[in-house]
């Protein structure tokens, strides 16, 4: 098999392991920075499913949402409606199957509903890749790369997030500073 072609046109990535041997128990890297990224993802992030989240008010889900990721430098973005397969988006940005370029930042998530906002999606993606163990870490030296995977009932993916550390570091900062509001 052969590594899907990136969505980044002059992307160097020549690796070409299947993402399972990525995969790691969250809580159990040596990262304590890491762990803890994850710790608040599953929990604490706002309106995810957790005794410890808080509601962040709907009229400004979608600015917080665009905050998170302008600047942040994915090379692709797509919340896809509900019902609809997220097989074409993943195609479009060659993160489809289980060999794929895992260094260029990129994100497909699928709403649940019609009334979830992006920031729903997205953080409810997230925390359910954490819950259900679907999380992929990629180290060298220079970054840290993460791939979420969120799947549905039948065992389709949901979303595919592939971002870094610090953009994980960045989210929190901004969530946080909602809460505290
Ligand atoms: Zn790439």
């Amino acid at each position: 098999m052969h590594m899907n072609h990136c969505v980044k046109c002059d992307c160097k990535n020549t690796d070409n392991k299947p993402i399972r041997e990525y995969l790691f128990a969250p809580f159990e890297c040596d990262d304590p920075k890491i762990c803890d990224l994850l710790a608040y993802f599953l929990h604490k992030a706002p309106d995810i499913e957790s005794a410890h989240s808080d509601k962040i008010d709907r009229s400004i889900h979608e600015s917080i949402y665009r905050s998170l990721i302008d600047g942040r430098h994915f090379y692709y973005e797509k919340i896809t409606f509900y019902g609809a397969s997220i097989s074409v988006a993943l195609k479009k940005c060659g993160m489809e199957g289980d060999i794929f370029c895992v260094k260029c930042k990129r994100l497909v998530c699928r709403k649940k509903s019609k009334e979830e906002s992006n920031l729903d999606c997205l953080l409810r993606h997230i925390r359910n890749s954490i819950a259900h163990g679907y999380v992929y870490y990629v180290g060298d030296k220079k970054t840290k790369h993460i791939v979420f995977d969120d799947y549905n009932k039948r065992h389709n993916l949901s979303a595919r997030i592939i971002c870094v550390q610090s953009d994980l570091e960045n989210w929190k900062t901004i969530l946080n500073k909602q809460r505290n509001n």
